[in-house]
This record gives structure tokens, sequence and C-alpha cells, in this order.
């Protein structure tokens, strides 16, 4: 799913529900070939040729990137694991402070006065909650999505239009929590000891309502999509999509320069409103075989059914860390319950005791969910690759991704915090390809200085 900028980041429980929407939206990757491609090659008889260096050609790639520019990315993007552990530090603080100083038994005592009916009980309790909350972390939030997007040189947005995203992102927030919140509550004042069970597949159900209703009622109020336009773009990226299967009126372009210069494409929605959107800076920055390997590896994730794969492992991980949170609570309130004037896990003052062990299990899998991406990038990159046969044109747009993700990593860098492949093991990838594909080697790509585009 596209990034408003950047995710509305004081929504800890909502941005659980983005890291759902990212594996379902996912911004694009890279891949390599091991099968068939798509079209058959003609049969090569350049057998004198000189072997094609693989390891040569990504260096030559790599170096494409000015040094300065190298350890801009870097810093950028090392600074960002740091930041998941404040996000998690912040997010925990909070919730501590709500139950430590009983504002959280406040505000349910405030909304059961309001009302003896107790779904909008919950639903009081929600508002009053997420705004404090938001509230509080919004320190953390002005600097990681504005100060520091910008001391990087990736936000396009003034102070006031950004602000303007981040409210309208909270009020998503606030209507979607409480459309979470009030039959999970239900489920667990009727069912009981079972309730986290049916609770997950609350969760997941609600995961699938904001993937599917997201293209169409959400991203739109960020950014403005429509059709994609341009003939000398949309007729070859038309014939691909007929060629995969994908009705071509799923093809969008959206103003995604608002925000920032970021190129980006990504697949959003679920069950009949699926859609591949290329933002505005792709199609502006890039040249035709660039957009095409772009537009390639969306329609792998589109024809993979990468939407409906994802939602069923995080699924596997919802219903565990349900488990993991019927757990954290009890254990939580045999021992300060009392203290926080909570009454039991039927009380909605419970919620921040809920959150702080939801985003801990979180935080520790960020690993699993980052791999769980990162491998269905990795498979939308091979076939892109197969489908738009642009290795030369897949490299510059993984050099154009090194704007905001660090090229060159360690393997295990790359396993915990890497949720789409890295410049390197893309460009190698394309290489590795193009190594078997003599014929798609395009010499005008390979010149490309595509640093100077900024
Ligand atoms: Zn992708």
């Amino acid at each position: 799913m596209a990034k408003p900028g950047k995710p509305v980041n004081f929504l800890f429980l909502l941005s659980f529900l983005l890291t759902i929407l990212l594996f379902t939206g996912v911004a694009f990757a890279k891949a390599d070939a091991l099968g068939a491609s798509v079209a058959p090659a003609t049969p090569t008889t350049a057998a004198a040729a000189p072997a094609f260096d693989i390891q040569a050609a990504v260096d030559t790639y790599l170096a494409k990137m000015p040094p300065a520019e190298r350890a801009r990315s870097d810093a950028y993007f090392e600074g960002g694991y740091w930041l998941i552990l404040w996000d998690f530090l912040a997010a925990a603080l909070v919730m501590w402070l709500l139950l430590h100083f009983r504002w959280s038994a406040r505000m349910r005592n405030l909304a059961e006065r309001v009302t003896r009916f107790r779904p909008l009980q919950t639903a009081l309790y929600w508002v009053q909650f997420f705004i404090v909350a938001s509230v509080l972390t919004f320190p953390l939030g002005v600097y990681e999505g504005y100060f520091r997007e910008h001391k990087y040189g990736l936000l396009n947005q003034t102070f006031g239009p950004w602000m303007r995203d981040q409210t309208v992102g909270l009020t998503v927030g606030l209507v979607l929590g409480a459309i979470l919140m009030v039959p999970l509550f239900g489920l667990v004042r009727r069912l009981g000891k079972n309730w986290w069970v049916w609770g997950a597949v609350v969760m997941i159900m609600f995961a699938a309502f904001v993937i599917l209703i997201a293209p169409v009622y959400i991203a739109p109020l960020f950014n403005t999509y429509r059709p994609l336009q341009d003939s000398r773009i949309t007729d070859p990226i038309l014939s691909m999509a007929r060629a995969n299967g994908i009705p071509a009126s799923n093809v969008y372009e959206f103003d995604a320069s608002r925000q920032s210069n970021r190129v980006s494409a990504n697949v959003s929605g679920f069950a009949g409103t699926e859609r591949i959107s290329l933002n505005d800076n792709l199609l502006k920055r890039c040249t035709l075989p660039e957009i095409e390997t772009t537009m390639g590896h969306e329609m792998g994730h589109y024809v993979l059914n990468h939407g409906y794969k994802g939602l069923v492992m995080n699924g596997v991980l919802i219903v565990i860390g349900f488990a993991f949170l019927n757990w954290g609570i009890h254990f939580g309130l045999a021992r300060w319950g009392g203290k926080w004037d909570i009454r039991g896990i039927t009380d909605v003052a419970v919620l921040p005791l809920a959150a702080i062990v939801f985003t801990l299990y979180f935080f520790l899998l960020t690993p699993v969910t980052n791999t769980i991406s990162r491998t269905m990038e990795y498979e939308a990159d091979m076939y892109g690759l197969n489908t738009a046969q642009q290795p030369d044109g897949e490299a510059n747009v993984d050099l154009m991704l090194g704007e905001y993700r660090k090229m060159d990593p360690g393997p295990i860098e790359e396993f915990i915090f890497f949720d789409h492949p890295s410049g390197r093991t893309r460009i190698t990838a394309a290489m590795r390809w193009k190594a078997e594909h003599p014929q798609s080697a395009s010499p005008d790509e390979m010149a490309r200085p595509v640093f100077n585009a900024k």
C-alpha cells in the first residue's frame, strides 16, 4: 500500500494494520530468474562472446550512486532501525502512563456516565484513548515523519499540508479503530475464556475489510488517483496487463509528488477492488523500460495473489498473537489490575495493557513480518524481470529506490530489517537474469545517470 508520506505514526494499534496493508500493497521489489522467461528467448548464437560477468555488472551499477548519496541513504535507513525500537518504547511508555495514573480507568468511568449501552461505552472510551495516545506520541511522530524526512530531503510538504494528512489519518484511525473495538470487546464479554480465538478471526476479517476499502475510500483522502492516460506509456503497459490477465482499468497513477520525490508503485485492494497504481514520480523520473519493469513487478503481486497470501500468513501470526495477548493481559491484570482500577478483561480500560502486549509481540516479530514481505517482493521481482525483460531498467529503478533504502547491507541486517530486498540483492538478480538473456541488454539504460535526475 502506498504510504502517505510516512505512515501516520501515532497509531500503534493501527500501525499494525498498516503493516498488514504493506504486505498487500507493497511498493516494489526485484528478483532473479531460475525458471524460464515468459517469452522464449531467441536461441543465442553468441557462443563466442565473452561470458557476461555478473559481479562486474553489479559493481558498475552500484558505482553509479555517488558516495555522498550512499552515505545519506545509509544514515537514513539505519536510523530507521532505531526508530523501530523508539516507536515501540514510546508506545509502551504512553500506555503505561494511561494505566499507572488511572487515566484509562477515568476514561472508562466517563464513558459509563454518558451511556449505559455497552457498545457505545466502548466506542466512547476508544475515542478518548485514541486522541490522548495520539497527542502523547505526537512529538516523536513529528520528528520522525516531518523533521527527519526533511532533513534527508525526502519530504516535499510544508508543515500545513503534512499536518492536514496527519489529521486525516487520525480521523481514519479513529473511525476504523471504533469499528474494530466494539465487536472485539463484545466478543470478550460474551465468550469469556475463548474470546481470543474469535477475536483473532474478527481481527483478520477487519484487516481484509480495511484492505478492501483502502483503494476506494482511504487512499483518495491523501492523493488523487486517475486511470493512466499517456498512450506512449499506457499502450505497452496495458498490453502487458492484458497478457497477464489483468483488467486494464486497474492501472492508475497518483500524485505522490504531493508528499515526496520517491518513486513507487503498489498493488492495493482485495476481492474486486484490486488496482495497480504508479506514482507520478515514477512516470516523471523513469524511462519506459524502467516503468515497464516496475509494472511487471506490480503485476507479479497481482497475479501471484500476494494480497491473499499475505493475509493468510499474517493471519497465522494474528492467531498466535491473540493467544499471547490473552496470556499477557491475564498476567498483567493479576499483578497490577487492582492498582490500575481495571475490573477484568471485559473492561475496556484494559486496552492500554492489551496495546503494550500486542505491540511487544509485533516488535519482536519484526524479522518475521519483514521476511514474509521481502520474500513476496523477491517473487514479484522475478515476475517483473520475466515479464518486462528489462534487466538494465530494473537495475536503474533499484538504484532510485536506494535513495531511501540502504543499497548494500550485510545478510543478517537484510534479514532483520528489510521488508524489500536490498538494492544489491535486486541488481544482482537483474544481472543474473541478464546473463542468461544477453539479447535484453540495454546500453542506454546502463549509461543512464540515475542520480542526476533529481
Ligand atoms: Zn512489491
